[in-house]
């Protein structure tokens, strides 16, 4: 069985209900699924560990100092979950009891993080009305600030912002954004943290240094576990006594963690090999988009340019729904097999986002023979889709 992004089906289905004959599945829902390289794999096996809540395991160590300096930030800890880092810093930044927070409305601190702020970290989370691009107006949100002097009031303690954003299709906020993000918020002494879970994607897009990319937030989550396809674990970067804070978070959390190296490994392994590549992902993802726009099915529209990383979000009109396309990448049909023949056929794996929305993710164990199989999938549905709604609307 063949692991990278594409697996036979002969050892049984992955997907429950879709009986497979030895048939390619191209699994493109999330870079969350990405797996080890036999190279990485290696490297993990031979690895030096230690206690890392002794503070003892040196490759932990080395993961977090080379982390912090690609950051630009001082310090550095390597964390379970991007989850966890992102709660750890809202706690870290609000540790009065009266503590707000300024969030976007799409944001995955707001809407897939299971309330962890409020629900772990007691902080009110304020919603800001986030644009299609990822970014927030900044006027909406100045006028959402408030101090500890209004007494009717919680007392803003930070401010948060998604880089690239998830729910906006993996879109990456411009600098200049930030710039004002970071003067408007230095005004009220209000600090900022980044929710980068694949800042290295936005870094990336732009061609510029990761440190140079945060110069304008105080603190950052990232993720190894996605698009750098490191199995497990994220970090959190900040100023020293930030990160002093934040050990502390992390245990109380549960994410105090001993012999941590291999994993960590796996992380610096990542950050050695798999950020420039991140610009392949980049490339295919829109060879896909580009393939669907280039059929004008007026009932599925891209919107290219918020094309910019490895996130693709496809919007259905009319009566077809996220649900129905994704359950039909997941058949082949007697047709299918005809036009195409047996050796181009495949399944493909998507997410569906909403009830007019699927998600394609590419990430690094996806093959170019994975894509082209794939692209030729969904374009095939995308005609099929399209040929019937046009019947339908002949005969109506
Ligand atoms: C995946 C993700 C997280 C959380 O990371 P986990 O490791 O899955 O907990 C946080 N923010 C964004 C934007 C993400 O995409």
């Amino acid at each position: 069985m063949s692991s990278y992004g594409i697996s036979m089906s002969a050892y049984g289905s992955p997907i429950e209900g879709y009986p497979l004959g030895g048939e390619i599945v191209v699994d493109l829902r999330s870079d969350t699924i990405s797996k080890p390289t036999p190279e990485m794999k290696n490297f993990m096996f031979n690895c030096e560990v230690g206690d890392d809540v002794y503070l003892e395991d040196p490759t932990c160590k080395e993961l977090q100092e080379k982390a912090a300096k690609l950051a630009g930030k001082e310090a550095a800890i390597f964390v379970p979950s991007g989850t966890m880092g992102n709660l750890i810093a809202i706690m870290a930044h609000c540790d009065r009891r009266d503590s707000e927070i300024i969030v976007g409305d799409c944001s995955h601190i707001m809407l897939w993080e299971q309330g962890g702020a409020s629900q772990i970290g007691r902080v009110l989370m304020r919603g800001v009305r986030n644009n299609k691009d990822g970014t927030f107006d900044l006027d909406d949100m100045e006028a959402k600030f408030s101090t500890a002097e209004n007494i009717h009031c919680a007392s803003t303690s930070l401010v948060c912002v998604e880089n690239t954003h998830n729910y906006c299709g993996g879109t990456v906020v411009p600098m200049h954004w930030l710039r004002e993000l970071k003067a408007r918020c230095q005004q009220h002494n209000i600090p900022i943290h980044m929710d980068g879970a694949r800042v290295f994607n936005a870094a990336i897009y732009l061609g510029l240094p990761l440190a140079e990319l945060l110069g304008s937030v105080d603190t950052v989550m990232f993720c190894l576990s996605k698009g750098l396809g490191a199995p497990v674990g994220s970090i959190l970067a900040g100023p020293e006594e930030f990160i002093q804070k934040a050990i502390r978070i992390r245990k109380v959390l549960g994410g105090g963690m001993r012999q941590v190296g291999y994993l960590a490994g796996a992380g610096l392994y990542a950050l050695d090999n798999h950020v420039d590549r991140l610009r392949q992902d980049h490339d295919q993802t829109r060879i896909i988009a580009q393939a669907i726009n280039k059929m004008k099915c007026p009932f599925i529209e891209i919107d290219l340019s918020n094309v910019q990383t490895n996130i693709l979000v496809v919007n259905f009109r009319g009566n077809i729904t996220a649900e129905m396309f994704r359950q039909r990448l997941l058949t082949i049909t007697d047709e299918e097999l005809t036009v195409l023949g047996r050796n181009n056929v495949c399944y493909v794996r998507v997410s569906s986002l909403t009830e007019h929305t699927i998600r394609i993710v590419l990430y690094l164990n996806v093959t170019v023979e994975g894509i082209k199989l794939a692209t030729q999938k969904i374009a095939f549905v995308v005609k099929e889709f399209g040929c019937k709604m046009n019947k339908r609307m002949k005969v109506n």
